[in-house]
């Protein structure tokens, strides 16, 4: 089952006279449990697509579908109550609360929409991700790979169907990036996720089930 859908997704630009198609008629489909790596050059419409993906940004034209849901069909309110329920998004910078500790970020999101917090599922979660024994901790007191762990930890917590990631790894190390992916990916396939992450890093897309290549807006290959 398809769990992402595009169709004929535009997301145009207008600067003045000339108009920058930074995504330009692309249809693809992520099925439920895939791992898919986004790739391509700078500027050839990687944030943008995951952006529309995400419902963080309406398209010029054109059809996002997760779960089978037209979701750009949906007014702005009910758009972001099913972001905050569907989607958990990860992004290069971490985005920690400098003054709330590991286990305080992490829950953070459920606590805003009103839920009970599953201490026990919490307590997995970051077992997974390796940084139960830092649950106090505050960020600053955590390498860079530990805290862009505490941000997955954080996407993960809302227990969403599909998770993005903007070039999760552009600030770690080669060494450092291939531990989080692996763990990224071990999680996501442990709570049943869907991942989609976009990454410059060949090494770290050859780790996805299947690789979407971007040049201009448009896919160039839809690769294994
Ligand atoms: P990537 O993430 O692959 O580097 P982006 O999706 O950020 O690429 O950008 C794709 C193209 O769209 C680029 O040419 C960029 O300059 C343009 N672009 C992105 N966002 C905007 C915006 N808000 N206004 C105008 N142009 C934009
Ligand atoms: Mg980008």
């Amino acid at each position: 089952m398809n769990i992402l859908e595009t169709k004929a997704l535009k997301k145009y630009y207008s600067n003045g006279a000339t108009t920058v198609k930074a995504v330009d008629n692309v249809d693809c489909t992520v099925r439920e449990g895939e791992f898919v790596a986004i790739v391509g050059t700078s500027g050839s419409g990687k944030s943008t697509l995951l952006h529309l993906i995400g419902g963080l940004d309406r398209p010029t034209e054109g059809k996002v579908l997760i779960d089978g849901k037209d979701i750009y069909t949906m007014k702005d309110e009910n758009l972001a109550v099913f972001r905050r329920r569907k989607i958990g998004f990860i992004f290069q910078s971490y985005n920690l609360i400098p003054v709330l500790n590991v286990w305080e970020n992490v829950t953070l999101p459920i606590e805003l929409d009103g839920k009970r917090v599953d201490e026990e599922f919490i307590t997995d979660l970051l077992k997974t991700l390796n940084i139960l024994d830092k649950k106090k901790s505050l960020p600053n007191q955590l390498s860079g790979g530990q805290q862009q762990r505490v941000a997955i930890a954080r996407a993960l917590a809302t227990r969403p169907s599909i998770v993005l990631a903007d070039e999760p790894t552009g600030n770690l190390d080669s060494k450092t990036s291939i531990e989080v992916i692996n763990l990224l990916r071990y999680s996501v396939k442990k709570y049943h996720q869907t991942l989609v992450i976009i990454t410059h890093d060949e090494k770290l897309a050859q780790m996805a089930d299947g690789i979407l290549r971007l040049e201009d807006g448009r896919i160039m290959e839809r690769g294994e």
